[in-house]
């Protein structure tokens, strides 16, 4: 996709802070962050949300799904607990409309709070 944020980042055309990559998929820190860890995890082809990337059927969710986690591990957050969330759509707030999970760690995500 000619247009696309994370197309650009994934193809290195946009800087970004990049924190893990394979053949398939590719993760940076989120420039505004919500918690101590707050990596977005993509899938290098476009894909507009994480329906659409199952949808393809190649394996490739499965790819990101343990991207991630391999992410928790390196950045140490694995043991406590980490939170994968895919926004799907704008009402969810979902903005970029290229797939990315929002891992987020480092800090008590328990919901709800207490
Ligand atoms: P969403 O709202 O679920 O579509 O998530 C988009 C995320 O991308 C937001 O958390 C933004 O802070 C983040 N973001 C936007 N532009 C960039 C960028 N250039 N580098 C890193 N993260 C970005
Ligand atoms: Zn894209």
């Amino acid at each position: 996709m000619t247009d696309c944020l994370f197309c650009k980042i994934a193809a290195k055309e946009i800087p970004a802070d990049l924190v893990y990559e394979t053949e398939r998929t590719l993760a940076f820190r989120d420039i505004n962050p919500q918690a101590p860890t707050h990596v977005l995890v993509v899938s290098k082809a476009h894909h507009a949300d994480a329906a659409a990337l199952a949808e393809a059927d190649d394996g490739l969710a499965d790819e990101l799904i343990k991207a991630a986690h391999a992410i928790a591990v390196q950045e140490g957050v694995a043991a406590d607990g980490y939170r994968l969330v895919f926004n799907t759509g704008p009402g969810a707030g979902q903005t970029v409309f290229h797939v990315h999970g929002h891992l987020l760690g480092g800090r008590d995500l328990r919901w709800p709070p207490g």
